[in-house]
Order: structure tokens, then sequence, then C-alpha cells
């Protein structure tokens, strides 16, 4: 059966990765996280020193982009694949606030994404994949088949955010993960390189009130007649 591209865009925590990974494994897709790239890269800025209290060194974060080296090793356990960075898996590391806080400058960065998009293309170049972001169906698969983008109210995707980092035991506040959400929002929509839009022949898809099966079984169809229609 032909395959095609699967780009799923949108804002911060509206649970693009969830359906992403899901539906990546129904149709037996390739799952790409990109915003798990762009965490890794200000994860190694924060391990550097190009990233801190003191602000943030944008030369010496370009100078030092050839000694980060990104990659994917898929998890039998979990379904998915986990992101390594230099060869060590920080998967967890870069979920937390303190990344979270600082990703979306380092994602303003022209060499940062002129470098993670290449990679993004080149995991998508054979398609058959569902890659999740701000900018896929914009910028890195402008020709993806089936563009979806995801939107919910701030409040619903700060406290889904919330409940995860309780979950997995983080010490955090309401306020700060709705400030966060609310402040991504702004910079990754506002930026000058691949700001956050929607593709203007992508499907839009407010999940405020949704459930997880109600939003994977209407992408899973809109995926099944696009395919459909692509063979
Ligand atoms: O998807 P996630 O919330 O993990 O993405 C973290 C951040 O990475 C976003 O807030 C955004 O600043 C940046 N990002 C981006 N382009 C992408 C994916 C993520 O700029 N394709």
């Amino acid at each position: 059966m032909t395959k095609i591209t699967i780009a799923i865009d949108g804002f911060s925590s509206t649970g693009k990765s969830t359906i992403a990974k899901r539906l990546a494994r129904a149709l037996g897709y390739v799952y790409v996280d990109s915003g798990a790239m762009y965490r890794a890269v200000t994860l190694y800025a924060m391990q550097n020193s190009f990233i801190g209290k003191d602000g943030f060194d944008k030369a010496g974060l370009i100078a030092s982009l050839d000694h980060i080296k990104l990659n994917f090793q898929f998890n039998q356990e979990l379904g998915f694949a986990e992101v390594h960075l230099n060869g060590v898996n920080v998967e967890k590391d870069i979920r937390t606030l303190k990344v979270s806080s600082f990703v979306s400058q380092i994602a303003t960065v022209s060499e940062v994404r002129e470098k993670l998009v290449e990679q993004q293309q080149l995991l998508g170049k054979d398609k058959g994949v569902v890659m999740d972001g701000r900018d896929i169906g914009t910028v890195v698969f402008p020709e993806a088949e089936l563009k979806i983008f995801m939107i919910a109210s701030a409040e619903k995707r700060a406290q889904r955010r919330y409940d995860e980092l309780i979950g997995r035991g983080d010490d955090v506040r309401f306020e700060d993960v709705l400030t966060n959400v609310q402040t991504r929002d702004h910079i990754d929509s506002t930026r000058e390189d691949s700001p956050l839009i929607m593709a203007h022949d992508a499907i839009e898809i407010d999940n405020s009130e949704m459930t997880l099966n109600e939003q994977f079984e209407l992408v899973l169809q809109l995926a099944e007649d696009k395919i459909k229609l692509s063979s």
C-alpha cells in the first residue's frame, strides 16, 4: 500500500505526540517527535553552560552545533523511539519544566532549525512517517499528504501537562505550567523563522472536549482516506 507523510502540528501540550504515536503504530509508520530534538539541543545548551541564569550564549551554541549528535532508538517496551543526545538516552531529562522554559528560545535560532530540519527531512525521506511539531506541515514537509493542526484551550493543555509532570513525580505548580505553555505559544507563534502557523491545507482539530479515543478515531479515518486517495 502507498505510504504517505503525516504532519501533526499545533500548540504546546495539545496531545500531538500521544495521537501521533498511536497513529504511527496503527499504520506501521515511523513516529518522529521533532520537539524532542529541540529539547535535546536545549539540554545540551544547559549542560554546556550556553544557557542559564546569566542569559544565552547564542554564538557559543551555534559554534558547537557540530558536536551535537541526535538519534532515535526504538524502545520495544514503550513502543516508540527515544531520543539520544551524543549516545545518551535523554528522553526523561528533556521533559522537565526547566528544559521547557528554555526550549522556545533555542528554537528561534535559525542555525539550530536548519540542522534539525535537515535531519527531520532525512528521517522522512521514504514517507511512511508521522512527525509532530510546529513547522512540519509548513517547512519540513510542505508536500505532506495529510496535515493536522491541533488546538485546545491553554487551561486544558496546562492541566494535561501538569498531570503528566505530577504523575512522574516532578514538584511543579499549576500556575508555572500554565505560564510556560502560554509563553511558549507566544514565542513559537511570533518568531521570525518558521513561526507556528497552520498550513493552508491543514485540517484543524480542537480537542478541548474530545477524548483520546475520539481524536484517534478521527485522525485514523483521515489518514486512511488519504492513503486510499494516494494509492
Ligand atoms: O513539542 P514540544 O512541546 O516538545 O516542543 C518543544 C518546543 O520545541 C516548542 O515549544 C517549540 O519551541 C520547539 N519546536 C519547534 N519546532 C518543532 C518542534 C518543536 O520550534 N517542529
